[in-house]
């Protein structure tokens, strides 16, 4: 079991020292063992790019930043196909997955940084209740009420015992602070989920763990859980009465990937055989990439065997002109139909949120 990440340096803006939270999240920065915590005059993190770039990689994703969140991030963001809106807890993630989404999305050195006005952050809760479009009114989601997602820009739980902010937006939500047809859904790789077990959360957040095949698992995702140690998670959440989920993602159609995808379904299966009352829903997510992302990942990663090979790929256009290289149509509707049959004779009443 990997040791939960103790950061080697920790930057605190002065705006943040004056946010109520940050005192908690200092309290278990400290706990955790961390010598360098730097309470800086100004609010700017500086001196970060510094270096080569390996340096300036392996400072950052030894770095947490506690920060106030500027207004353009305290404002919920809708985030199809997930949720109706985004609210982040923080940005920046301290694993070293050699595909990680966030390259195509976060600018410049790879540090976390944990928003200390948590008040603010969760604050979105309230004002977009009874909006968005995914979920909310929904014949297929609306049951889930306007639904919140907290693993967009960070994954939550690999950080919460350094801030103590998911179990604080799981509590509020869980006792009806931003009203009762509110819910939260994060995805994780990581397992430290017992904090999480005895809070009130009242059954409205689903946590959903983050897997795949054994093969991508333990090449490209350095730095997080094993899988079993992430389904035993999700085992513990389930029969604390949590809803869950399985986001199987980024599925890539590897050598011997229908046994491989298989083992892990089974393994899926097999854990949450016996948890009563389970509600459980798969989101399933193909491998995709950018320009921008693959020249970032192949900066973090230069030695990387993850293939990101513009001519084995379809190119896919947004309307701002944006390209994605996504998986060739054969190739996508064969695993497609695989998995909607693997996961109906597997795990039968899951519903597949979707898959893309
Ligand atoms: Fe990126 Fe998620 Fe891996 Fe963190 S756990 S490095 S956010 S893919």
């Amino acid at each position: 079991m990997p040791r939960p990440w103790v950061p080697s340096h920790v930057l605190v803006t002065a705006a943040a020292r004056e946010q109520p939270h940050a005192a908690e999240m200092l309290r278990r920065i400290e706990a955790a063992g961390v010598e360098d915590i730097r309470l800086l005059e100004g609010n700017r993190l500086t001196g970060l790019a510094d270096g080569s770039e390996r340096e300036v990689y392996a400072r950052a994703k030894a770095t947490l930043a506690l920060v106030v969140a500027p207004p353009s991030v305290t404002k919920p963001q809708p985030i199809p196909p997930s949720a109706d809106w985004r609210i982040d807890l923080a940005r920046g993630c301290p694993a070293h997955c050699q595909y990680c989404y966030l390259a195509g999305s976060l600018a410049g050195p790879p540090i976390t940084r944990a928003y200390a006005n948590l008040d603010d952050v969760l604050a979105g809760i309230g004002t977009h209740a009874g909006r968005g479009a995914v979920t909310s009114g929904t014949a297929a989601r609306g049951h889930e009420g306007t639904t919140y997602e907290l693993s967009c820009y960070t994954d939550p739980l690999g950080i919460e015992h350094l801030t103590g902010s998911l179990a604080e937006a799981v509590r509020r939500v869980g006792t009806g602070h931003y009203g009762d047809d509110v819910s939260l859904r994060f995805t994780t790789k990581f397992g430290a989920v017992d904090d999480l077990l005895v809070l009130p959360h009242g059954r409205r957040t689903r946590m959903r763990a983050s897997v795949n095949a054994e093969e991508v698992a333990s090449r490209f995702e350095g730095g997080t859980a094993p899988v079993p140690e992430r389904l035993a998670a999700l085992r513990r959440a389930a029969l604390a009465g949590y809803r869950v989920g399985l986001t199987i993602a980024p599925v890539m159609p590897v050598e011997g990937w229908r046994d491989q995808y298989a083992a892990l379904l089974d393994a899926v299966a097999g854990s949450l055989a016996d948890v009563p009352d389970l509600d459980l829903t798969i989101e399933v997510i193909t491998h995709r990439f950018t320009p921008g992302s693959k020249e970032t990942l192949l900066g973090w990663y230069p030695r990387t065997r993850l293939e990101m090979d513009e001519t084995s790929r379809t190119a896919k256009r947004n309307k701002f002109g944006g390209v994605k290289h996504v998986y060739p149509r054969e190739t996508m509707a064969a695993m497609r139909h695989w998995f909607t049959d693997a996961l109906e004779a597997r795990l039968p009443g899951a519903p597949m949120l979707y898959w893309t």
